[in-house]
């Protein structure tokens, strides 16, 4: 039984060498040990910082230095450097907050394109790592190891280091026997972290932390369980399994299982997306029809980026719009064909934009479309040829 492995030169060994020893073959430190290495087959893989770190590897100048991805002064964080997040900066604040505690952050502009290419190639090295991936956004997925040649760990330890080969970013991995724990184990370590969690732990970990990492908990949950005096899933593992299920219902037997750290569900690859959209913020409210039209191309290009990268399609759009008073506006419209490309995207977009500029001011416009289906062809992106392919 496995219960050793050297992260830099995959060595493994069955006895489990002291805690701290660097590796025998090659002398590193970077062990992997737990008891129950040989049998864990989920992985959590999570890009570290991952916009920020593209940016840093395109610009060697921004290394080492707080770095934020973001709008100027308008919308909220994307991406913050491990330097940045020394000052308490994190991806989703307001972006005046995170400049008010980081002053001397350097902010850089969203490159959405070049951020899709490096996380089109980090799919790629994952699915030639592992039979199953469940991509669960650009930077981060579920990997189901069982039945590769090599164990788990040194299979998630060799893509690590290929990622930082091809790639040039780094990654942290989180390996356990389910979905649940394997995306906790990811945050245990990072950046460039690889934190395991066994079957055998996982009641005794949970005990003291709080509900909301379960797995759809969220603050309106946490909210009714603390009025019920339950604040960490250690309350929880007090409670029976019919308690729960009485209380809340089948959800009550979903956090019965998780107290535990049981999670059945299955590594499924490519999960089902029902919908697409980008938005964006703007620095000054837009009321002229040229600006809002160059925003919109914009966002329909990352939205048909996005269809492309998965082979699909949709069949309706949807517009979204911000006023000045913070009312959201939205139009939709079906099509009778299957679109891809952002010239189709925007030409739907473009008519229901278009009755919405009368002088009102926006400070955000969004595009998203839904009502998707893969594409049956995979050739080029084409409204026509789609449409051909998807008829009975
Ligand atoms: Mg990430």
């Amino acid at each position: 039984m496995i219960t050793t492995v050297c992260r830099d030169c995959d060595t493994v060994a069955a006895t489990a060498s002291a805690e701290g020893a660097a590796c025998s073959a090659c002398g590193s430190a970077r062990m992997v040990r737990h008891p129950e290495l040989g049998v864990l087959t989920i992985a959590h893989l999570d890009c570290d910082a991952f916009y920020a770190s593209v940016e840093q590897r395109d610009d060697p100048s921004l290394r080492g230095k707080p770095l934020i991805v973001g709008g100027r002064t308008r919308g909220v964080v994307l991406a913050a450097s491990y330097e940045a997040r020394r000052f308490g900066v994190r991806s989703a604040m307001p972006m005046f907050k995170a400049l008010a505690d980081c002053p001397d952050a350097v902010v850089v502009r969203p490159d959405m394109e070049k951020y899709r290419q490096a996380g089109a190639v980090v799919r790629r090295l994952m699915r030639e790592a592992a039979p199953l991936v469940e991509p669960l956004s650009i930077d981060e997925a579920f990997l189901d190891l069982a039945g590769t040649a090599e164990p788990p760990a040194v299979a998630m330890a060799r893509l690590a280091r290929r990622i930082e080969a091809e790639v040039g970013i780094t990654v942290s991995i989180g390996l356990s026997c389910n979905k649940f724990l394997a995306k906790i184990a990811s945050d245990l370590d990072k950046p460039r972290g690889f934190a395991v969690i066994g079957r055998q732990e996982a009641g005794a970990f949970l005990a003291p932390r709080p509900v909301g990492l379960i797995w759809g908990v969220g603050p309106a949950m946490q909210l009714r369980l603390a009025q019920d005096g339950i604040v960490t899933i250690g309350d929880l593992q007090q409670r029976t399994a019919q308690d729960l299920t009485a209380r809340y219902g089948r959800f009550g037997e979903r956090l019965a299982r998780f107290a535990f750290g049981r999670d059945e569900r299955r590594v499924v690859p490519e999960r089902e997306v029902k919908s697409v959209s980008a938005e964006t913020t703007f620095d000054v409210n837009l009321d002229l029809l040229d600006p809002l039209k160059r925003a919109l191309w914009r966002l329909c290009k990352r939205v048909a980026a996005r269809l492309t990268d998965r082979g699909m399609a949709a069949g309706t759009v949807t517009l979204k719009l911000k006023r000045h008073d913070f009312r959201i506006l939205t139009r939709s419209r079906t099509v009778d064909g299957r679109l891809q490309s952002a010239v189709d995207i925007y030409a739907i977009a473009l008519r229901l934009l278009e009755p919405e500029v009368d002088g009102t001011r926006y400070r955000l416009i969004g595009v998203g479309v839904s009502g998707i289906s893969m594409r049956q062809d995979g050739g080029e992106p084409d409204l026509f040829a789609a449409a051909e392919a998807a008829a009975p």
